[in-house]
């Protein structure tokens, strides 16, 4: 819970404020940019929410923030804020809300699919929240956890447990000593049905895959993700804990994939046409090989 007594000298008066515990995940301000910006190194609020659309979006925010840094001056219920999450991105995805401090605020997605088509998907892990797991009971629950590598995972186990679903990860981030059930290996592409992909990404973490769904939407966890900055698809050297050169390597792979979405674990959502998305993606491989300085910044 957000401490008043370390509540941010960058914040504006007001209802809403971020206390010194802020790790700067960037999960307020891609949810709610009208009331939260990056002051450098941590967030705070730049203004208030104005009408109830903002309103709304502050207390999505408040809800996802992985460390609980966002408070209210006075007693402000955070149902609606709650109540937002699973929260509809295309179709039949959503964005889960509720990240962890485990997973450094990385984001996790909820695919809602009939039983007969295989049944709901679950993107790597959200906070394990009451409320939260109440609503994906509602939705269906969980059939299958998707784990995109080692840093992501958070409350995987307790998912798991409570939904009595497999998990899938590869043997590169350490599957088999985490009870995984499902365990790939190498850099084949393995088809789960005729929806779903996994495609091993080696490169930020050794065991690294993405999930294609539909040849529509890439789920990347951080090996790929959007800069409103340069309005392009980047990626992100600084953070690449295993080997730059595979992290090259499997995003020119990825080229042979056609996708309209992509839905990062950190780092921001992106959308265009498959045919642009492809020229962007072509134009970040250019700039890993080039060894692009855009892409040592993790923006
Ligand atoms: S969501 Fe929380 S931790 Fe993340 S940037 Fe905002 S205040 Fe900081």
């Amino acid at each position: 819970m957000a401490q008043l007594d370390r509540r941010l000298s960058e914040n504006v008066t007001g209802e809403f404020y971020v206390d010194d515990s802020c790790i700067d995940c960037d999960a307020c301000r891609a949810i709610a940019p009208a009331t939260f910006r990056d002051h450098g190194g941590q967030s705070s609020v730049y203004r208030q929410p104005r009408n109830p659309s903002e309103l709304r979006l502050a207390l999505m925010a408040l809800v996802t923030c992985p460390t609980a840094s966002i408070g209210t001056l006075s007693r402000h219920s955070a149902r609606e804020g709650v109540q937002a999450f699973p929260d509809r991105i295309v179709d039949d995805v959503y964005f889960c809300g509720f990240t962890s401090a485990n997973s450094y605020g990385g984001w996790s997605y909820l695919i809602v699919r009939p039983k007969e088509r295989g049944g709901n998907v679950l993107v790597d892990s959200p906070r394990f929240n009451s409320l939260l797991v109440k609503r994906i009971e509602q939705m269906g629950g969980v059939n299958l956890m998707f784990l995109s590598h080692r840093d992501d995972i958070a409350d995987h186990a307790q998912f798991a447990a409570h939904f009595h679903c497999p998990r899938v990860m590869h043997s590169g981030d350490g599957a088999a000593h985490l009870g995984i059930e499902q365990v790939i290996s190498g850099e084949k592409e393995v088809r789960i049905d005729d929806q779903l992909v996994i495609v091993p990404t080696p490169g930020h973490t050794r065991g690294h895959q993405v999930l294609l769904y539909r040849d529509e939407v890439l789920f990347t966890g951080d090996h790929l993700a959007w800069s409103p900055e340069r309005d392009t698809l980047t990626t992100f050297r600084d953070v690449c804990w295993y080997s730059w050169a595979d992290q090259t390597r499997s995003m020119e792979k990825l080229l042979n994939y056609r996708f309209e979405w992509v839905l990062p674990g950190h780092g921001r959502i992106g959308h265009a046409e498959a045919a642009a998305m492809h020229e962007h993606l072509d134009r970040c491989v250019a700039g890993m090989k080039s060894r692009d300085p855009q892409m040592l910044r993790h923006e």
